[in-house]
């Protein structure tokens, strides 16, 4: 098997739904912690209120933090569940939608407010993701 790459077992699925002003990334993170998800394939549909996503600029090596207040439907939304400073860290990209067809998006911060959003979490087993510092890209990873 190449490096980086490791092999792990479908655990248990889970799927939900969001309230009206919850935070999108802190529910699914404290949903995690709660029940023990350490590592896990996230997706999510729906809509927020208020979008809060960044863009990684690689030469500065640091995130460019962009919000939308405009209300908008999570057209496109992946991520993963892995174990950051002993606890559940959702790394997700997600795709917003607006009233014209345009899009923005990027890497999801928190402070997204949702207004629905049903989530799907996929555990997988048998195989340990934790982040620490990468010197190369001068991110977190796994
Ligand atoms: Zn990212």
């Amino acid at each position: 098997m190449p490096a980086h790459f490791s092999e792990a077992t479908a655990g248990r699925i889970f799927v939900g739904r969001l309230e009206r002003g919850d935070d999108l990334v802190d529910e699914i993170e404290k949903f995690c912690g709660e029940n023990g998800v350490r590592a896990a394939w996230v997706s999510a549909v729906g809509a927020v209120n208020h979008a809060a996503f960044a863009y990684y600029q690689q030469e500065e090596r640091k995130y460019l933090e962009l919000a939308s207040e405009e209300h908008h439907e999570i057209i496109g939304f992946v991520g993963n569940i892995s174990m950051r400073d002993d606890a559940p860290f959702l790394h997700a990209h997600a795709t917003f939608g607006s009233v014209s067809g345009a899009a923005v998006g990027g890497h999801l911060l928190h402070g997204c407010v949702v207004f629905v959003a049903e989530i799907t979490i996929r555990e997988m087993t048998g195989v340990e993701l934790i982040r620490t510092p990468d010197e190369v890209s001068g991110l977190s990873l796994w």
